[in-house]
């Protein structure tokens, strides 16, 4: 549960620039364009003869005839191919067109940033190793591995949206695929909406039967999906002992992994001195610059026993006790009481609200022993804390003590 100062003056700065550039979305507007200009001397084999694209709706892909239109529309085609309705195309178009790759070059890095291509694979690797993936960086095929990657996704934004409007797919699709670190939402659904106009959306309904095969087939060979179908995440069970994922965006201990790139945020023994010579971290942090803002949700179903503010480095936190003899806290993550959504003695079940993520970082920590006691084995490595990611993953299995 300590801080170290770093940490919170990395964190502190991408909060601001996060709030910053919430405050100003003309001026995030001017960097995209100038990005997309900056960079359009890229090689490229697209033949896109267009020169700069602003983010949003404004974009050279709303105007008949340009390269940058023709792409966009071939990957509304494509899912609506699949199965999704116009609005859910729409949806997924606005945020490639609006945001990740707002010139629609086909194989190109953004300036200043390190993903490719139309959904902006990150590393590129991501698409070039995948083994749907043809090497081609086309509409189809980037889309093919899109699918491959995270089929449980793909069907989830399927399932939740088949009736949206384009504003609504679209944050949908950030939430569950994108899972930026700044999110541009309204540019993202600005283009959704575009996209939604121009393509025909209206006319195109969601078909059930085709995407589920799409997604059936593409199934294959997917660690991510295998972890996806053993972690309930769905919160409209009432089964006790499942487990899942403190935010929705998460599929996959591999997706925690991607979103923590820092040592110091991972349970048990560290790299760091996190006080005094004290190595080992009683929980796992969960950023702000990759969840920030986002719903935190129960990873367990359980009787909310304490929301209290502890100046120990806990801040505001929720503590949860579950009937099979797990409790979970949730700390640190929260700037003030508002941001929680819930009070002593009310139940949650997995997947419910137990707050916002406005502070630097959620600290979920999870353990056999009541919450206030297990605190004073917050700098032992003793087993009194388990690993959140082995107990969520496992199902709550896992009563292994912390790696060494
Ligand atoms: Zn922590």
């Amino acid at each position: 549960m300590k801080k170290k100062k770093w940490l919170l003056l990395f964190s502190g700065g991408i909060t601001t620039v996060v709030f910053v550039i919430l405050g100003f979305i003309a001026i995030a507007a001017i960097v995209i364009g100038l990005e997309t200009m900056s960079s359009s001397c890229d090689s490229d084999s697209s033949g896109d003869t267009t020169t700069a694209s602003a983010g949003g709706a404004g974009g050279s892909w709303t105007q008949s005839g340009t390269e940058a239109n023709k792409t966009a529309k071939e990957l509304f085609d494509y899912w609506t191919g699949k199965g999704m309705s116009g609005a859910q195309a729409a949806g997924i178009v606005g945020n490639v067109a609006g945001v990740e790759d707002t010139s629609l070059e086909l194989h190109k890095q953004e300036s200043g940033g390190s993903g490719q291509g139309l959904y902006q694979f990150t590393p590129d690797s991501k698409y070039t190793n995948n083994p749907k993936s043809d090497q081609s960086w086309s509409v189809q095929n980037q889309s093919d591995v899109v699918i491959a990657l995270e089929p449980g996704t793909v069907k989830s934004f399927f399932n939740q949206t088949k009736s949206s409007s384009p504003s609504e797919t679209a944050e949908r699709w950030m939430t569950l695929y994108e899972r930026p670190g700044i999110p541009h939402l309204e540019m993202r659904q600005a283009a959704a909406e575009k996209a939604y106009t121009i393509f025909g959306g209206a006319s195109i309904a969601a078909k059930d039967s085709i995407l589920g095969d799409a997604s059936g087939t593409a199934a294959t060979g997917s660690a991510s999906d295998a972890e996806t179908l053993g972690c309930s995440t769905s919160g409209d069970t009432s089964s006790s002992g499942a487990w899942g994922w403190p935010f929705k965006a998460i599929k996959s201990k591999q997706d925690v992994m991607n979103g923590s790139p820092l040592d110091s945020q991972h349970y048990g023994m560290t790299s760091y001195d996190r006080g005094g010579g004290n190595h080992y971290h009683d929980g796992w942090d969960f950023q702000q610059a990759t969840w920030g803002g986002q719903n935190v949700v129960a990873v367990h179903d359980g009787t909310v026993y304490k929301v209290a503010y502890s100046s120990d480095g806990r801040d505001w936190h929720v503590d949860v006790k579950s009937d099979d003899g797990w409790y979970e806290t949730y700390q640190e993550g929260f700037l003030s009481k508002s941001d929680l959504a819930v009070k002593e003695g009310d139940k949650v079940k997995v997947g419910d609200k137990i707050g916002t993520l406005t502070g630097t970082h959620l600290h979920l920590g999870v353990s056999k022993t009541e919450i206030e006691k297990a605190q004073n084995s917050w700098n032992k490595d003793d087993g009194t804390w388990k690993n959140p990611l082995d107990i969520i993953s496992g199902g709550g299995s896992s009563d292994s003590s912390s790696p060494k």
